[in-house]
């Protein structure tokens, strides 16, 4: 009998999910929306139900489900199993884990979506020949997580990885972030702070950078920079042998890659500069990372390598 987790990636629009083996191949996929807009308790139904329509779907083509992983961006108290604040999903401090655990009935974990994608990537994807990796997902922000022997640390607060908010520019000029702060990463670096900058999304610019249009390629080689001085910072606090970048932004491949590491190399001092490497399990790192989560429930034991 084949044995699947159950892995859920609850994302601001949708729920992306799988029935996943212990091989780490999908044998069922599932997409419902979120419902955000029917507010929070209908977000939770939503999740709630759509786990128990997987476990169904797995008992009704004989397999069986052995554990659940529930994903979700925000601040998330793995230990705890706790959603403390998700502006995306509109809901704050839900006991995400107990309430999926009471519904279907299996062991569940709780983790946050991007450092799930990090536990993914190490293990299953670019990093997995690597003990040390800083994995950062580049998209409408900027979040990431370290890797370190095929576990990802979430922090004493459920707040590790998010380097977007490292301030990279200070000043009046530098613009206020959604968090608060002020000049963070992600205000120049990601996907949707390339196309405010240049009055497009990040995809053009890109092509109209390659096309040699300047203020598009200003555009691009200023958060090429930013991204350069965010990563420095990372590499300060981790000294990783290999950065691997994922979400929309790193489809620019050689574009983004080869700049990035001419700016890392004119920025650095004494550190050792790590790899570059794209992301190798695009949109279905969540899911993937969700499935460890859940079978490392079952097992606990460390990633062999
Ligand atoms: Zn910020």
């Amino acid at each position: 009998m084949t044995t699947v987790a159950i892995a859920v990636d609850v994302g601001g629009t949708g729920i992306k999910c799988a029935l996943v083996d212990q091989a780490g191949e999908f044998r069922h996929v599932l997409r419902r929306p979120t419902g955000r807009e029917q507010g929070p308790d209908a977000v939770l139904a939503n999740i709630l139900g759509t786990a128990e329509e997987l476990a169904e779907a797995a008992r009704s083509q004989g397999m069986t489900p052995v554990a659940c992983g529930v994903v979700a961006p925000g601040v998330v108290d793995e230990s705890a199993g706790v959603l403390h604040l998700s502006a995306n999903l509109g809901l704050r401090d839900v006991p995400l884990r107990d309430a999926v655990a009471d519904r279907i009935g299996l062991p569940t974990a709780l983790g946050h979506d991007v450092r799930a994608g990090a536990l993914a990537e190490s293990r299953l994807g670019a990093g997995r020949t690597t003990r040390r990796m800083l994995f950062l997902a580049i998209g409408t922000g900027i979040a990431g997580g370290f890797a370190l022997d095929g576990r990802i640390d979430p922090g004493a607060h459920g707040a590790s990885g998010e380097i977007g908010h490292i301030a990279v520019r200070t000043g009046p000029d530098a613009p206020a972030c959604g968090c608060g702060g002020r000049g963070c990463l992600e205000m120049y670096a990601s996907a949707a702070a390339i196309g405010r900058a240049y009055g497009d999304d990040a995809a053009e610019v890109v092509r109209r950078a390659q096309a040699g249009e300047p203020r598009a390629a200003q555009v691009w080689s200023d958060a090429i920079g930013a991204l350069a001085d965010g990563l420095l910072v990372g590499i300060a606090l981790h000294d990783p042998k290999l950065i691997v970048l994922g979400g929309g932004l790193a489809e620019a491949g050689a574009f983004l890659f080869e700049p990035l590491a001419k700016a890392l190399a004119e920025r650095r001092t004494f550190h050792t500069l790590p790899e570059l490497a794209a992301a190798e399990l695009g949109d279905e790192a969540g899911c993937h990372g969700a499935a460890l989560l859940a079978l490392d429930l079952l097992t606990d034991t460390k990633a062999d390598r």
